[in-house]
């Protein structure tokens, strides 16, 4: 993975409307970036409004900018800026897993800016697990995710969702729903719902069955 340094920041165009702007130790930002913008065009997810992804140097610095301490939690996102951890952080640091995590991080701004402003975007409270399922299944991360299996099984003992504190499950149970709906209904299928639940459904009503029936049945 290129670790040469860029001048920084560094604004990029891209594919996908607003410009990108790298701040910090970047340049596997960079590399990234068209793959992971494809990814994001190939849903019809657009950057409305410039973006800056900054490279923070280090744990502290991270939660210093963001207030995350999760000591799992490598990125984080908020309306038009992500933080990331350097990959020399991630367990894995391969280009395509940089392809893959720029794309979700971006996914993610791409579904708040869609919302209108960043006032706008925090008043509709998106849940997490439809922003972590879609930008996972975006971001074609399943192989990262525990797998479907496993995921269902500790769904039938009635496990509870928490992205913080047992995000191996939460992930996993998201990307699978959302990978299931993206296999039964097409790639559009993933921008309605966020626009269902945005507009005030409930999850499982704008899903239309509840998760363990889209685990089991993949249609149902
Ligand atoms: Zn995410």
């Amino acid at each position: 993975m290129g670790t040469a340094p860029i001048a920084t920041p560094c604004t990029i165009p891209t594919s996908i409307g607003a410009d990108v702007v790298v701040v910090g130790a970047g340049s596997f930002v960079v590399d990234a970036l068209p793959a992971a913008t494809a990814r994001l065009a190939a849903f019809g997810l657009r950057l409305a409004v410039p973006s800056t992804i900054v490279i923070d140097d280090d744990v502290s610095s991270f939660v210093a900018a963001t207030g995350q301490t999760t000591p799992t939690r490598r990125a984080w996102s908020t309306w038009n800026t992500v933080h990331l951890l350097p990959p020399s952080t991630w367990a894995d640091n391969t280009p395509a897993a940089a392809d893959k995590r720029i794309a979700h991080e971006l996914c993610h701004l791409a579904l708040w800016q869609a919302l209108g402003t960043k006032a706008q975007a925090e008043a509709a409270h998106l849940p997490r697990f439809v922003v972590e399922g879609v930008c996972s299944v975006v971001a074609d991360q399943g192989s990262s995710r525990l797998p479907k299996d496993q995921v269902l099984a500790l769904l039938q003992t009635g496990r509870r969702l928490d992205f913080d504190d047992d995000s191996a499950f939460a992930y996993g149970l998201a990307h699978h729903v959302f990978a299931a709906l993206l296999a039964c209904r097409g790639p559009r299928e993933l921008q309605r719902i966020v626009d269902v639940v945005a507009a005030g459904a409930a999850v499982q009503e704008a899903l239309g069955s509840s998760p363990s029936r889209w685990l089991e049945e993949g249609c149902p």
